[in-house]
């Protein structure tokens, strides 16, 4: 880009997607960064209402049982435990992930109370963002990091539609101290696995720094009837009756755990998903990030972290591709070609795993053995491609693979 004027950005959506891609864009000095975001404030709603700094939680190990018995059915060790992987394996709240992130991010980069309606696509001239209060800006490359939800998404493929999954997670966090009189509740994270549901206990904060740390309850209930008008509901409040219901046939420790949260404490979430997406970028001048370009709901628990990757490769990609005559059509082009596949592989897993399990449970009548087939396939089956992607390390291969190199 020298001697050529600045490429303008617009990031839309200021989640961890959106927040990583603003850090990581706003290092390369031809570019000009500006993110929109929705909410008048940083971050999401806060179920404490605190975002002092505290890191997370971290169990050394994890209980798999049978919701109803109580049964052990697996003990995982940590990595932090293992000589493998230092990095240890941490549950902490998204608003201090949102928190670390927004540090990092230059002072004045970001608009709030912006919201996206639509785009326009200026035939050699970028695209035009209009917002509802009646606002427009332009940009040279629009990065979709506005969730599952996305109206970039929606603009780019009309006819992209989500469906209600029938999965609802019913989630809070309260004082760990409350539940501490409850067996088995504490001591360790632990899912709690049943036929139509499971409940997943969990710390989140660092023990060491906090006096009384959160813990993590989640009811997930898998055959929810469907929501008319296909309306999104996402953190919504949801009653102590509503909640117990879903986990009334549970061991009595879940049920009590779950007594032990006060009414007006229950957030409801209903998980959306659609079809894989052939494309992740679009006119040669947008790009998808995060749950914006792979509608999968949380299904790895890992979606935080593929929108930040998703921000890192389209820097490299347009730092890649800076000198050449149509840079934001190059770089696109890369971030595509690397990421597409990433996300292809990570849907043609989940359709395996549940071919997997419709197999297993035609042939088999034992719950528990059921059970461990499940926790083996979602669990333990080979996810190195999640867990262990060495980002850096996808990008200085793709390097070495270009003609030019060798
Ligand atoms: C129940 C559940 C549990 C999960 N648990 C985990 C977990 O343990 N670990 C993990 O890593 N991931 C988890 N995930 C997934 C994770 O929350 C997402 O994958 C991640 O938040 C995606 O980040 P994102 O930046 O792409 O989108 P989002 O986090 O959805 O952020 C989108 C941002 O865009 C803004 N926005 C939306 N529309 C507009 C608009 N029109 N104009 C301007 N701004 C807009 C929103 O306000 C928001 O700030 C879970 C998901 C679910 C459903």
């Amino acid at each position: 880009m020298v001697g050529r004027a600045l490429l303008s950005v617009a990031i839309v959506g200021g989640g961890p997607g959106g927040l990583g891609t603003a850090i990581a864009l706003s290092k390369l000095p031809f570019l000009q960064v500006t993110l929109y975001e929705k909410n008048p404030e940083p971050r999401e709603a806060d179920l404490l209402g605190a975002s002092d700094g505290v890191k997370g939680g971290s169990k050394s190990n994890t209980h798999q049982r049978n919701a109803y018995t109580g049964n052990i059915l697996s003990i995982t060790q940590h990595p932090e435990n293992s000589d493998a992987d230092t990095r240890g394996a941490i549950r902490a709240r998204r608003t201090r992930l949102q928190s670390a992130l927004l540090d990092k991010v230059p002072e004045g980069l970001i608009q709030f109370n912006k919201k996206l309606v639509s785009l326009e696509d200026l035939p050699g001239a970028g695209v035009r963002l209009i917002f509802d209060d009646q606002t427009d800006a332009h940009a040279d490359l629009v990065v979709g990091a506005d969730g599952i939800h996305s109206v970039v998404r929606r603009v780019l493929l009309p006819d992209h539609q989500l469906r209600f999954t029938g999965n609802t997670a019913f989630r809070t966090i309260v004082p760990r101290s409350r539940l501490a009189h409850l067996p088995d509740i504490t001591s360790t994270t632990a899912w709690w696995w049943g036929e139509a549901g499971h409940v997943y206990f969990s710390d989140v904060d660092d023990e060491k720094e906090v006096d009384d740390p959160y813990f993590e309850i989640t009811v997930r209930s898998y055959k929810e009837p469907d929501i008319p008008g296909k309306t999104v509901v996402w953190g919504i409040p949801a009653t102590k009756e509503k909640v117990a219901s879903r986990v009334s046939t549970f061991d009595q420790r879940v049920r009590d755990a779950v007594d032990a949260v006060h009414e007006g404490e229950w957030g409801e979430f209903a998980t959306f998903a659609g079809p894989r997406l052939s494309k992740i970028t679009g006119w040669d001048k947008i790009a998808l990030i995060g749950d914006a370009s792979h509608p999968l709901s949380g299904a790895f628990g890992s979606g935080a972290t593929f929108a930040m990757e998703d921000g890192w490769i389209l820097a490299r990609a347009l730092e890649h591709s800076k000198f050449a005559s149509h840079p934001v059509e190059e770089a696109l082009e890369v971030f595509n070609v690397i990421r597409s596949p990433y996300y292809a592989r990570m849907y043609e897993h989940l359709d395996e795993v549940g071919a997997k399990m419709q197999q297993f449970k035609a042939e088999n009548n034992d719950f528990d053995a059921f059970l461990k087939a499940k926790i083996d396939s979602f669990l333990y089956g080979d996810k190195s491609f999640i867990y262990k992607n060495d980002i850096g390390k996808v990008w200085e291969e793709y390097v070495a693979s270009l003609p030019s190199s060798n």
